[in-house]
């Protein structure tokens, strides 16, 4: 029964990303089972999931293939790891795969549970580069504030939430943030470009400021996800571009939300004519059926790491079970060109039905790329003000709205933003962008009292 399930996870389990005392009053949702775009709780109520798990779910839920890969994989070689010089055929395969898919020539991988470890193996193996290239003074990485590059403590340090690191004490020494390139939010004055530009040239003000004999690495997300859908001005990603070329500054694109078809490409950086020398990936690497990430290296980097020990490595980096399922996501999200799917139907569908709510009273902007979307709240459209009461209040009515009305959207402060699977059918689209018109017109009515 849902009432003592709910009172063994409040006895017992720890949320992560959970006001503890919220999940006590009211307890939490329990999900049983899902399929496609949707989920069912523990007492019946089909759910709209608006956000793909987290970000994860590409190719939807219920792929009985991914399950029957991983049991052949269990049967077979459920667990071997991937150090002193043993390895098996999944991540052999997988690594190769990821290759072929990869821009330029991010011709290696190394694995990860994920994206946070990802990310704190691109922290460790940056800075080690710089060393055999006999410039390790160079280790400062800078970062963008209100970014998620996840929960360890490098990872959280490389993330610019000021609510994490708030708690503990972060950022790690030798991590700098510098401002988003949020228009809407941000932008005043400027036109989109001159804001581009203007936020692209604080990494400029900031090699200079540090000295660019210190600085390793600039990492960003191509379009930032969890910081609330930020997509960038256009002007803004040659910019940084031409700078870390520039400075001989390394660029570690994450794509742990953009890669696998977010966007419509396999990995953001390519709707964006990015150039990086590693690339974070995660979750839609497996579709979230298994946990699984990893960094995608250049030739460079990974050549002048070839000469001798990099002391890094987790049990589970490349673990076969999760390597098989990945493959076999991957295989599925080419051969049933989902990527086509995307491009053609889903994201030109969602971007008209998305775009509509821009007449809503309580939003600002309605913006999409791909599977990628957002509105901003704002109490006044004209002015792009923000509201009075607590940062987020607004954001999290919605969000509450929308859970009510069976639609499982998210919030970053004042910004509601989906994700959905890349699968999603243009009627499917419609409901999702129906369930958020009345989310939002009960949220409006709230914010209004
Ligand atoms: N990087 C980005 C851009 C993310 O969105 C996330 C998770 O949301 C991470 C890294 C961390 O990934 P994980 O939760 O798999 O550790």
């Amino acid at each position: 029964p849902t009432a003592e399930l709910r009172a063994l996870d409040a006895a017992h389990h720890m949320h992560p990303f959970t006001d503890a005392a919220a999940l006590e009053k009211k307890g939490a949702r329990v999900i049983t089972r899902a399929d496609g775009v949707r989920l069912w709780d523990s007492e019946g109520t089909e759910i709209l999931d608006g956000m793909a798990g987290l970000w994860c779910v590409n190719i939807g839920y219920g792929r009985t293939e991914l399950a029957d890969a991983a049991a052949r994989q269990m049967r077979e070689l459920p667990y071997y790891n991937t150090f002193f010089q043993t390895t098996h055929v999944p991540a052999i395969a997988l690594a190769a795969r990821i290759a072929e898919l990869a821009p330029g020539d991010l011709n290696h991988v190394f694995f990860a549970g994920s994206g946070s470890e990802a990310n704190d193996t691109n922290l460790r193996m940056v800075r080690h580069y710089w060393a055999v290239k006999g410039k390790p003074e160079k280790t400062v990485f800078i970062s963008r504030k209100n970014a998620y590059h996840g929960s360890s403590m490098g990872s959280a340090s490389l993330g610019g939430m000021q609510a994490m690191h708030s708690q503990g004490g972060l950022p790690l020494p030798g991590i700098v943030h510098i401002d988003q390139p949020y228009w809407y939010g941000e932008g005043g004055d400027m036109t989109p470009a001159e804001f581009g530009l203007a936020r692209a040239r604080q990494l400029e003000e900031k090699i200079l400021e540090l000295g660019e004999d210190r600085v390793a690495a600039f990492i960003a997300e191509p379009i930032q996800g969890a910081g609330g859908v930020i997509i960038p001005p256009e002007t803004y990603w040659p910019e940084i571009q031409r700078i870390c070329d520039k400075y001989e500054i390394l660029l570690v694109a994450d794509e742990v939300i953009c890669g696998f078809g977010r966007t419509g490409h396999w990995f953001g950086s390519q709707h964006f004519g990015i150039r990086p020398h590693i690339m974070t990936i995660a979750k839609g690497l497996s579709s979230g059926y298994q946990p699984i990430g990893g960094s995608v290296v250049c030739d460079e980097v990974a050549e002048t790491l070839s000469h001798g020990e990099f002391y890094h490595g987790y049990t589970y980096s490349g673990h076969p079970v999760a390597a098989a399922v990945a493959l076999e996501n991957l295989r599925i999200l080419e051969e049933e060109d989902i990527l086509g799917h995307v491009n053609r139907v889903a994201a030109p569908h969602l971007a008209e039905a998305w775009a509509s709510l821009a007449d809503h009273p309580l939003v600002g902007e309605a913006v999409s790329v791909g599977l990628l979307g957002a509105v901003a709240l704002t109490p006044d459209k004209a002015t792009r003000a923000k509201f009075a009461a607590e940062p987020g209040t607004a954001g999290f009515v919605t969000r509450e709205r929308c859970f009510a009305n069976n639609l499982v959207m998210r919030h970053v402060g004042d910004r509601m933003v989906i994700s959905p699977p890349l699968i999603i059918t243009p009627g499917d689209i419609d409901l999702l962008v129906a369930r958020a018109r009345t989310a939002l017109d009960e949220a409006h009515a709230i914010l209004r009292t």
